[in-house]
């Protein structure tokens, strides 16, 4: 028996496939974890005790840096929102929600705007840049295009999101044509609908990993739920500069008066549909009580 450190590439029925030094063991998990109320995810970093015949035995979790009950997930560095100028139109109200549930769990969002070919990204371009969000102009069609992208996403674990064709498959090979999956099966894959089971696989990409995931599309709603009122200002991150700002102590950035965020979006310095967003979302939980969480 031999210790070593692994990732869980995917989780399934009991079994854990987990990689370390370039193998792939398929593992148990000791029966402590499901006592102490732990269930392995994807993504997560583990120690494995390991048997010449390439099974294994799950000995211990590593601290998360992250992790989301659906897709069951742990330890994503990006999320890459993938945005189109046109065919479809991108909803920034759906990316902005997005953005916000990446923002709470520390999880670094990108943008992505693809499609520049077919349009002009100068507006999507101007909203997100204000945000002083990574933001990446692309087009799927011109693979040099996607260099810069590539770059940012080596090494890490990331995981693509976006409406139905935006262009997500196109980019995920065009960036690594050596992907395990075909461009159809991804589709197929994360278009599969809310009925079926989660799980959640870790796949090679550019010198790190992309998570497919049915249905994280457009991610689950619940967790953008799960932001309460007294979050949501955080989870957008052009606002900082103005909080504490307000007149009020407390100020939701809703209606008070003399709010700074609300002065600094009438002054063109916090995007108008960002702020529209936030006060979607801000009216979504804002009688929402502590209980009912
Ligand atoms: P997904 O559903 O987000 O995975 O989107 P796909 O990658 O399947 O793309 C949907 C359609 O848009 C396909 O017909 C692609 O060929 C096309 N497409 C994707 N990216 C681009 C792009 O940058 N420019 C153009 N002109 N077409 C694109
Ligand atoms: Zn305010």
């Amino acid at each position: 028996m031999n210790n070593v450190q692994g990732i869980v590439l995917r989780s399934i029925g009991g079994f854990y496939y987990v990689e370390a030094a370039d193998m792939v063991y398929t593992c148990r998990a000791r029966g402590i974890f499901r006592r102490q109320g732990i269930t392995p995810v994807a993504g997560d970093r583990v120690m494995i005790s390991t048997k010449e015949d390439g099974t294994g035995m799950l000995e211990e979790v590593l601290e998360r840096k992250n992790v989301l009950v659906r897709p069951p997930v742990a330890n994503l560095d990006v999320l890459v929102l993938v945005a189109s100028v046109c065919h479809p139109r991108t909803n920034t109200l759906v990316l902005d929600k997005m953005i916000a549930v990446a923002e709470k769990k520390g999880i670094c969002p990108i943008i992505v705007i693809n499609k520049s070919d077919l349009g002009d990204p100068t507006e999507l371009e101007q909203i997100y840049h204000s945000t002083g969000l990574e933001c990446f102009t692309v087009s799927a069609n011109d693979v040099d295009s996607l260099i810069p992208l590539r770059q940012r996403l080596a090494g890490q674990i990331c995981v693509f999101a976006g409406n139905s064709g935006v262009g997500k498959s196109s980019i995920l090979n065009g960036i690594d044509p050596t992907l395990e999956l075909s461009t159809g099966e991804i589709s197929e894959k994360l278009g599969r609908g809310r009925h079926t089971t989660r799980t959640a696989t870790l796949y090679h990409f550019a010198d790190g990993y992309v998570v497919d995931t049915p249905g994280f599309s457009s991610l689950d709603m619940e967790q953008v739920e799960s932001i309460s009122k007294d979050e949501l200002a955080d989870c957008f991150r052009e606002f900082e500069p103005y909080i504490g700002q307000c007149r009020f102590i407390g100020c939701a950035h809703y209606r008070e008066p003399k709010c700074a965020v609300r002065t600094a979006v009438e002054a063109g310095e916090i995007a108008q549909s960002r702020y529209d967003s936030y006060v979607s979302m801000y009216e979504a939980v804002k009688d929402k009580k502590e209980w009912d969480k």
